[in-house]
């Protein structure tokens, strides 16, 4: 490479994230990761109270040994998010081979979302319920999920241990390495393959902070629009609507909550530089 060359995080990214544990959590079970040219949401998921996970280990631990495995490879490779995710899991599994049962379907596990800039283009992925919104110039939001965990043929707890991690079910990062492959990702062009920069803002968001769209039946333009005026006061708008709110939902009324903001500047001076 040359000392002229663009090297892929040469393009900003602008984000702004929070994240907070639930009025009614001693300890957030959510974490947010954002780097140079990255942001990441990870959505730890609570067992079920005196199942058997094979782990001596509790949520808040996953979380924070996958969000370090993410962190290093993130900031030093630059394989597909998928093979990111693949290996950080094998290195999560590393931590705690020695002591615990990682053939135990129960151990702790998280969601996954995670968006990388390069240059012109997003990498995007999407791991189990935390969703990634796209939002354009024209206004428009279109939404990244996985939903494969809202059409399970059975949430018994033993039906749920028998679909996590498998292909007739759903995925999570746990101890497969193998679901770095199964997530929903993908890669977009800032352009939408034209000269002029149409995608404006993407939103990482845990489930506990997409519930105005995901429980409530709201817009995503609106969660949009609130995150522009800062991630907590969405946060704190969710409270209030989920407190009051009436929307079906599985589960409990607030969950931990998290969600981050990515602008992607257009780095004019450097296109002006260019010319
Ligand atoms: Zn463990």
């Amino acid at each position: 490479m040359t000392s002229t060359d663009t090297t892929a995080d040469a393009f900003g990214l602008d984000a702004r994230s929070y994240s907070e544990a639930s009025p009614d959590h001693p300890v957030n079970e959510d974490f947010v990761l954002v780097g140079q040219n990255f942001a990441v949401v990870l959505d730890g998921a609570s067992p079920v109270t005196g199942l058997d996970t094979g782990c001596i280990h509790d949520v808040p631990w996953l979380v924070r040994t996958l969000a370090g495995q993410l962190l290093v490879r993130l900031t030093t490779s630059d394989d597909s998010l998928g093979d990111i995710l693949t290996d950080a899991i094998e290195g999560v599994n590393c931590a705690h081979a020695s002591t615990c049962d990682l053939s135990n379907p129960n151990s702790p596990s998280s969601t996954v979302a995670m968006l990388r800039r390069r240059s012109q283009e997003i990498d995007y992925l999407v791991l189990a319920d935390s969703p990634i919104a796209i939002q354009r110039n024209d206004g428009t939001v279109t939404a990244i999920t996985d939903d494969r965990i809202d059409h399970l043929p059975d949430y018994s707890v033993a039906g749920i241990s028998k679909l996590r991690n498998s292909p007739d079910g759903f995925w999570v990062a746990s101890t497969r390495p193998e679901a770095g492959g199964m997530a929903v990702a993908g890669t977009l062009d800032l352009n939408d393959g034209g000269p002029v920069q149409q995608i404006r803002a993407a939103a990482l968001l845990t489930d506990g902070a997409a519930t105005l769209v995901e429980r409530h039946g709201g817009e995503w333009a609106d969660t949009m629009r609130l995150l522009e005026i800062g991630p907590r006061e969405l946060i704190g708008h969710v409270r209030t609507v989920d407190e009051s709110g009436t929307g079906k939902f599985r589960g409990k009324r607030h969950d931990d909550a998290t969600a981050v903001l990515c602008m992607f500047p257009t780095n004019a001076y450097r296109a002006a530089k260019a010319d």
